[in-house]
């Protein structure tokens, strides 16, 4: 009974695998040189010639994703926009390289205090950026209010329910890029985005059941929850790494308290803050199950994976933000017949029941 979608799950890993292969090497190629035009110290070849090339490699390489992208997903968007937005992304990371390895080197020319006191102030700049409204105001310039009648009066059904006070819903337009997605923004003031992709391939139904999980995660403060999280990790490994090094009676310490900074931070990237965001994802899932028919998020996931073109067997990457939709699924539906309670979510039943 599974051929039919374990022939589909096969195409659709091969076709991830082919993308994330040419993104690794596109990486690769924006990346190596760099280090070699910087080990070599040759910084006006770098900018003239090197970078020129990358960019034309990287151009080369996006035509040919390209096509793959076009084939597995019906993607309708013009080559020479898809290959121009592709090499920008690692033309501005090549060309950005250098300059962030000169400040890179220009902070450590500092003294050790001055090199805690610059870190720490960009900490706090950057939990500025996080709780300020900016993210979100700038996603708004390219999205509209949602105007669907049915929608916007189910989400303020949601919204009473869940006491997230009114939420504003705007839909982002992407256009042909296909991107089936949504999300909350903001960390202090909340927003929902909806690609106009999922907007238009999903039922009623299920857009409400995707906006009742976006409104749970407005609920539960998740962003801000991350943020905050993430913000102190850094914090600390940050403090940790520019640990003064001149501290003279204690010179081990100068090495072994930067290394220990470093490996909290990797650990935090790969490990800590995915496993956070997973955990926060399934637990939206079942409050948006206590208030919307558990099976229209249970479609509207399934429907989402396959509009991305996404196994939903397997996930991307083994530190990847969300869980596999299989075993959201396999959640959202216990909870939907009784068998699991939804965390932190007091006094909130499932309020429709699916055949077993
Ligand atoms: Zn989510």
């Amino acid at each position: 009974m599974l051929k039919a979608t374990s022939e589909t799950e096969r195409k659709m890993r091969d076709y991830t695998r082919q993308v994330s292969t040419i993104n690794s090497v596109c990486s690769l190629v924006a990346f190596l040189p760099t280090i070699f035009a910087i080990y070599a110290g040759i910084p006006y070849l770098y900018f003239f010639i090197l970078v020129p090339s990358q960019i034309l490699v990287i151009a080369g390489i996006s035509y040919y994703k390209y096509h793959i992208e076009r084939s597995a997903r019906e993607i309708e968007v013009s080559p020479s926009k898809y290959v121009l937005d592709n090499t920008m992304s690692y033309a501005i990371f090549s060309i950005s390289l250098p300059i962030l390895l000169f400040m890179f080197i220009l902070f450590y020319s500092l003294t050790s205090l001055q090199r805690v006191i610059t870190i720490n102030l960009l900490f706090v700049m950057s939990l500025l950026f996080v709780v300020s409204n900016l993210p979100a105001s700038r996603m708004k310039r390219i999205s509209k209010p949602l105007e669907d009648a049915y929608l916007v009066g189910k989400a303020e059904e949601i919204s009473n329910k869940l006491g997230t006070g009114k939420l504003g819903i705007y839909v982002l337009n992407l256009g042909r890029f296909r991107i089936a997605n949504a999300g909350q923004v903001g960390a202090m003031k909340y927003s929902v985005f909806i690609t106009d992709y999922l907007l238009d391939n999903l039922s009623p139904e299920e857009n409400v059941a995707v906006i009742a999980h976006e409104f749970a995660h407005a609920r539960q403060r998740h962003v801000l929850k991350t943020a905050v999280i993430a913000w102190a990790i850094t914090a600390v490994a940050g403090n940790l790494m520019v640990f003064p090094v001149d501290v003279g009676t204690y010179p081990v310490l100068s090495l072994v308290l930067p290394a220990i900074g470093f490996l909290f931070l990797m650990l935090a990237m790969l490990l800590i803050i995915p496993g956070i965001q997973r955990r926060f994802e399934l637990e939206a899932d079942l409050i948006a199950a206590s208030v919307v028919n558990g099976m229209d998020l249970v479609n509207a996931l399934q429907k989402i994976t396959r509009l991305n073109f996404a196994p939903s067997e397997i996930s991307r990457h083994w530190s990847m933000d969300h869980p596999p939709t299989r075993e959201r699924v396999k959640k959202i539906i216990a909870y939907t017949q009784g068998n699991a309670t939804s965390p932190n979510v007091q006094g909130t039943k499932a309020t429709h029941n699916i055949p077993k």
